[in-house]
C-alpha cells in the first residue's frame, strides 16, 4: 500500500513505535475491542511483526492475554491501548495512536463486527468515522 514509515504511540509518549507496510485496515466492535479501548469501535491496521519497532523509552508495551492467540498491548504508565500482539507474527496497531491517521491506509476495508448492533447504529458509527475524514469508502461499501 505504501512505503511510508508510520509513527505513533501512547498518550504519554512512553510507548512509541514505527511501522512499515500496513495492511488489512478494519474496524471492530467486538466486546474485547470495546473493553480494550473504551471505544465502541476500534480502527485496526495490521503489520508483520518484523515491520514494527518499539522505539520509545518504554520499549515493548505491557501485554495482557485476552484470548488464546493474542495479547492486548498498552502503556504501563498512562494506560493507553496501543494494539494487539498476536502469537502469529502479526501486530495490529490501533490507528488512533498514529501520529498521522488521515492516510489512505487508515481507511477501513471492512467492519469486523462480532456483536449485534442494529444496522442503523452501525451506519451511524461509520458516519462518525467519515466525519473525521477517514472513511468515505466504508460508507459506500456498507450502504
Ligand atoms: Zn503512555
Ligand atoms: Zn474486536
Amino acid at each position: 500500500m505504501t512505503t511510508e514509515i508510520i509513527t505513533g504511540g501512547c498518550l504519554c509518549g512512553h510507548i512509541r513505535y514505527c511501522a512499515q507496510h500496513p495492511r488489512d485496515p478494519h474496524t471492530c466492535s467486538c466486546s474485547m475491542c470495546r473493553k480494550h479501548t473504551g471505544a465502541l469501535t476500534a480502527l485496526w491496521v495490521e503489520f508483520d511483526s518484523k515491520n514494527v519497532t518499539w522505539n520509545g523509552e518504554g520499549g515493548m508495551p505491557s501485554l495482557f492475554r485476552s484470548s488464546e492467540n493474542t495479547r492486548r498491548a498498552f502503556c504501563p504508565q498512562c494506560g493507553s491501548s496501543v494494539g494487539a500482539v498476536d502469537d502469529a507474527p502479526v501486530i495490529a496497531l490501533l490507528a488512533g495512536g498514529f501520529d498521522n491517521p488521515g492516510r489512505d491506509y487508515c481507511i477501513p476495508e471492512y467492519h469486523s463486527l462480532r456483536m449485534s448492533y442494529r444496522r442503523g447504529q452501525l451506519i451511524r458509527r461509520i458516519m462518525t468515522l467519515t466525519d473525521c475524514g477517514l472513511s468515505p469508502a466504508c460508507v459506500v461499501a456498507d450502504a
